[in-house]
């Protein structure tokens, strides 16, 4: 049965992490994977994470099965989280939440819901996004397209392409927005544009799914979740996945969140019904650790202040490596305008490299980013800055 299996490929980032990891060069530097590194190039457990499990530990009294949406406390900060404390839509019981197997997990749930609300929906992607979204909803049944976005000329939004695309997605499809940080080209919607998109969910009646995998590392909590919340006033329906793996760092925990935002109460709990057994037929229910964790952290005045500062740090880091790259270069003599990075927000920057140069920069200098030269700045750091701005600045001569 299975003789005639035909070997996949294997996501490109596995095999950059692969080649990066066998590399003998002691300057080689890793900019593929989107993870969070500090200052030593460590992905390193956040304390307020470090405190909450010590709680967990201590007051962890059974390991019963946790039920098919989670943990409720966890499910209600992170509604809380998004759209704010006293969102309409929080007060009125239009929010149903399911605590996911990490980001993913939530999209995929999303995916298997939206294929029982409407099995004919196509989902509406942006040029370019995320690999695994176009993947993941594939993979679900569902019908992927894609709406202009990013322009690769100007390194700027494909404002009047997106919008004049927006325009003629049906009602009864789905769009696809990320909330902030948009991985892979760090381009954000600025407010007055949320506001047009969301001019054009309410005129063409499609249904926003929100894609929020980097709250917090992008301007702050609350600005990263500005655009969602104006959209989140405006329309009845909505749906939205969010991740707890940058912003806790808790990556290998697997720990996100789908929440489905109904016209009414009645209708939410009609939804939950149908939520609650997508996710009995996938994987019956989530694994309870990060969501604990998140919901000890939460819960405590002290350890949420205490987030908030190592959340700022990772942020503010991040955001201070975008001029430092733009300096560096300048100062290896690099006459291109990059000044286009700092525009860009969260843990990616589009570098707008050729592919020869990328293919330079990893076999001359062991530098290593994926083949649209996006880099995870975070990468980067005060021993490694140098070494990478000349390493650029020589392949673009
Ligand atoms: N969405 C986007 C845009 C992402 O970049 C990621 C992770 O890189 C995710 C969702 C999923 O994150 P995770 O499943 O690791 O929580």
């Amino acid at each position: 049965m299975f003789a005639d299996l035909k070997a996949v490929a294997t996501d490109p980032i596995l095999g950059l992490m692969a080649a990066y990891k066998e590399d003998p060069n002691p300057n080689k530097v890793d900019l593929g994977v989107g993870v969070y590194k500090d200052e030593q190039g460590h992905t390193a457990v956040l304390n307020c994470v470090k405190q909450a499990e010590a709680l967990r530990l201590k007051q962890e009294d059974s390991k019963t099965y946790i039920g098919m949406a989670g943990d409720i406390n966890f499910n209600l900060h992170m509604e809380k989280l998004a759209f704010g404390s006293s969102h309409k839509a929080l007060l009125a019981d239009r929010l149903t939440t399911a605590h996911t197997p990490g980001g993913t997990g939530a999209l995929r749930v999303a995916a298997e819901f939206i294929k029982r609300a409407n099995p004919d929906a196509t989902v509406w992607v942006t040029t370019p996004t995320w690999a695994n979204h176009i993947s993941l909803f594939q993979a679900a049944g569902l019908k992927v397209k894609e709406y202009a976005y990013y322009d690769y000329e100007t390194r700027g939004l494909n404002e009047e392409a997106m919008f004049a695309d927006l325009a003629k997605i049906p009602a009864g499809d789905v769009v696809l927005v990320h909330a902030c940080c948009h991985n892979p080209s760090g381009m954000d919607l600025t407010f007055a544009q949320w506001q047009r998109f969301t001019e054009l969910a309410q005129e063409r009646g499609f249904t926003p799914l929100v894609d929020m995998a980097y709250q917090g590392f992008g301007a702050g909590l609350d600005e990263d979740a500005a655009g969602l919340r104006h959209l989140a006033d405006a329309v009845s329906e909505l749906i939205l996945c969010s991740s707890c793996s940058k912003n806790f760092g808790l990556y290998r925990d697997r720990i996100g969140a789908v929440t489905i935002m109904s016209q009414n109460s009645a209708q939410a709990q009609n939804v939950k019904t149908n939520l609650l057994s997508v996710v009995r037929s996938i994987y019956s229910m989530p694994p309870a650790h990060g969501a604990i964790v998140v919901s000890h952290i939460l819960d405590s005045t002290e350890l949420t202040a205490l987030w908030y500062q190592e959340l700022a740090e990772m942020r503010n880091r991040i955001n201070s490596y975008r001029q430092l790259i733009i300096d560096k270069l300048a100062a290896q003599g690099v006459e291109q305008d990059f000044s286009f990075i700092t525009r860009q927000h969260g843990m990616f920057s589009f570098l707008g490299l050729t592919k020869a140069q990328i293919a330079q920069l990893k076999t001359d200098y062991s530098v290593y980013m994926v083949d649209s030269s996006r880099v995870s700045i975070a990468g980067l750091n005060h021993s490694n800055i140098d070494y990478f701005a000349a390493a650029v600045a020589s392949v673009l001569k």
